[in-house]
């Protein structure tokens, strides 16, 4: 994607659909209850931020979208096709492989509305399954149960869409580690090309972080969530998935390419209430509020803010991004965004973090341990602030 050296548009395309049926109790995305939203008209707004994205930035060949929410697939069958053509438009060229991936719930994907997606080009569908224990979702406020997550796939199956992904989650309040076991074997005899296991985060302004300052969030400890990661990995790992990314696991060569483009701090457009984008080493984030947003697309780009990020920033969010992933950062790569090499920058804290067991280093190329992914935060932060030090 563009990166100052070679110039080129950004090739990636963010999306945000901030509806959703309810709220869920951990959430704290920006996502508005649907009842009585103007979807119409903030699709519209939709429209107006894209003709004017493109036209300040005009795109080259898009490679990979991302519907993200909120949750996309609330749209009605009609309002789909408007939005799904609207990117089409404002976004002509598409690679011949493109990925273009909706997140989706289960509980809102009919067939009628799963057709007219893969009619709009979407070819890559994300669920949020989260857990195969009715029990355990109703208790985190998800709308929907176990047999809609079999309906939903064999729903989007017989549209001819196959590239499927299923999001799971750990660390829940009363997930035993037998729990997690049998939603990874439920999740797997799916046979998926892909999966995303997340822990729980108690997020402020949620309601999971209400009942926590109470002590009335039974959470798993923290054995049992380490025990947990380990399970998941270990099983995932047998199974024949590749961890590409901390929370990510694919079968070879189904690695969501769009996540790749935020991992290798690529740059992507970011358009819809809430969003962020990073362009030519810009960073915006547009304004939150579904009514303020429409508002503000009247009279230009909505915008909250927009800032431009030092050498120095991106150098940093280049570790700790990259980090993430398995493959980990390449001085190659780090040479074609910033012409000078990763141990120019990062000799101290790579040299730290070698000699911790926490990185392992391969050629060029530098990324996390198993141990080290146990502890990422602590090394991700080791890589920030660092350049004083050089
Ligand atoms: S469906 Fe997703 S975005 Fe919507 S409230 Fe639940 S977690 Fe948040």
């Amino acid at each position: 994607m563009t990166n100052p050296i070679n110039g080129r548009p950004p090739e990636a395309v963010y999306i945000h659909i901030p509806f959703c049926t309810n709220k869920c109790f951990y959430c704290d995305f920006n996502s508005y209850v649907l009842k009585d939203q103007p979807v119409m008209d903030y699709l519209r707004a939709l429209d107006r931020e894209m003709e004017l994205t493109v036209k300040h930035t005009p795109p080259g060949v898009i490679k990979t979208i991302f519907v993200g929410g909120g949750t996309p697939t609330v749209l009605k069958p009609d309002e789909m096709a408007y939005f799904l053509k609207s990117v089409r438009t404002h976004f002509p060229q598409w690679d011949e492989n493109i990925e273009f991936s909706m997140e989706a719930n289960p509980g809102t994907t009919d067939k009628d509305k799963l057709a007219v997606m893969k009619e709009g080009g979407v070819n890559r569908v994300s669920f949020g399954v989260q857990a195969f224990q009715n029990e355990l979702l109703s208790g985190i406020g998800r709308i929907h149960n176990v047999d809609d997550v079999y309906r939903s796939l064999e729903n989007a199956r017989s549209v001819g869409l196959h590239n499927l992904s299923v999001d799971l989650m750990f660390g829940l309040p009363n997930q035993t580690v037998d729990m997690l076991r049998e939603s990874i074997g439920k999740a797997l005899e799916l046979n998926l090309p892909h999966y995303s296991i997340y822990s729980l985060k108690v997020e402020e302004n949620t309601l999971f972080h209400t009942l926590f300052n109470k002590n009335k969030l039974p959470l798993p400890s923290e054995e049992d969530e380490l025990e947990m990661y380990l399970l998941l990995m270990s099983t995932m790992e047998a199974a024949g998935y590749g961890q590409y990314e901390i929370s990510n696991f694919a079968k070879p060569g189904m690695e969501s390419r769009h996540n790749i483009t935020y991992w290798r701090n690529e740059d992507y457009y970011g358009l819809g209430a809430g969003a962020h984008g990073y362009v030519k080493r810009q960073r915006h984030m547009n304004i939150k509020g579904v009514n303020p947003y429409i508002e503000a697309s009247h009279s230009g780009l909505p915008r909250l803010d927009t800032f431009q990020i030092t050498e120095q920033e991106a150098m940093e969010d280049f570790m700790m991004v990259g980090l993430r992933m398995r493959e980990g950062v390449s001085d190659q790569a780090f040479r074609a965004q910033f012409g000078k090499s990763l141990l120019d920058i990062f000799a101290g804290s790579l040299k730290k973090m070698l000699a911790a067991g926490l990185i392992e280093q391969d050629g060029d190329t530098y990324r996390l341990s198993k141990q080290g992914i146990l502890f990422g935060n602590d090394v991700f932060g080791e890589f920030v602030g660092v350049l004083t030090e050089v």
